[in-house]
């Protein structure tokens, strides 16, 4: 295991892996660390190449890119870390938000830190502590699930376990399973639950629905479905 200090400046360093976090929505959100970052690395792995060049030539930057995805991670991480171990400089990116947080990004960590490389974060945005910290829910813990699965059983048993659980629970869900879930927590964990929807964050519309569980749903039911979505769920005494 690597023990010795990084070097955190803008330069990237031979053998390091930045894990750099892009915009969720807002591009001014791109940290000067990220950018300096990602326009001097010699490789940025990507989730979409397409995606993150774009991305790049909005900042006026051109790397030499690779494909990193959830179809070709394992094999790609040990690949990476082959030349890393080599000496190149390379930042890990997904299409959006915090590398390795319900994204690509965390074999490839991982398998840097089983070779002792340097790993170096290069923090930004991320929807699930954005959403939390502008949400007015508890903030002193929270458990974050990512996606739940689409069967309704486990996410039944999902919200049946965490029923009394004594942190704010926090998910991803798509947009086309979110009318559902939310009619789900009604359901299992009933109607004056406190909850909140978030839709669009940092983007045009952005919206947060927070309030009993039953009044979210309808107000999000009366919206558009379309978008990105977090849902953070009360523990079970809290007021807002
Ligand atoms: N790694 C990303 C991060 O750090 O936020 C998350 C990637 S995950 C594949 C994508 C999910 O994150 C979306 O389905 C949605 O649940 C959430 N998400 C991403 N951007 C969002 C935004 N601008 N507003 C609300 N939710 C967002």
């Amino acid at each position: 295991m690597a023990d010795a200090p990084v070097n955190n400046s803008l330069t990237p360093q031979p053998g390091h892996l930045y894990v750099v976090a892009t915009p969720i929505g807002n591009l001014a959100d791109l940290t000067e660390r990220a950018r300096a970052i990602l326009g001097s690395v010699d490789l940025v792995a990507c989730e979409d190449t397409r995606t993150t060049g774009g991305l790049l030539t909005r900042y006026g930057l051109r790397r030499d890119l690779i494909a990193y995805h959830d179809h070709n991670e394992t094999e790609v991480a040990e690949r990476l870390a082959d030349q890393l171990a080599a000496g190149k400089s390379i930042a890990v990116v997904s299409d959006a938000g915090t590398p390795a947080i319900s994204d690509p990004g965390f074999r490839l960590v991982r398998a840097c830190r089983r070779r002792g490389l340097p790993v170096v974060p290069v923090p930004g945005p991320c929807a699930i502590t954005a959403v939390l910290s502008a949400s007015g829910l508890p903030t002193n813990g929270f458990l974050f699930a990512g996606f739940l699965v689409a069967k309704t059983a486990a996410r039944t048993a999902f919200l049946e376990k965490y029923r009394d659980f004594d942190f704010t629970l926090a998910l991803y869900e798509s947009c086309h399973r979110i009318d559902k879930f939310a009619e789900e927590i009604v359901a299992t964990l009933g109607p004056d639950r406190v909850v909140c929807i978030a839709k669009e964050v940092t983007k045009l519309h952005e919206t947060f629905l927070i309030g009993r569980a039953a009044d979210v749903r309808d107000r999000l039911l009366k919206g558009s479905l379309k978008g990105e979505f977090v849902v953070l769920i009360a523990p079970t005494d809290f007021i807002l």
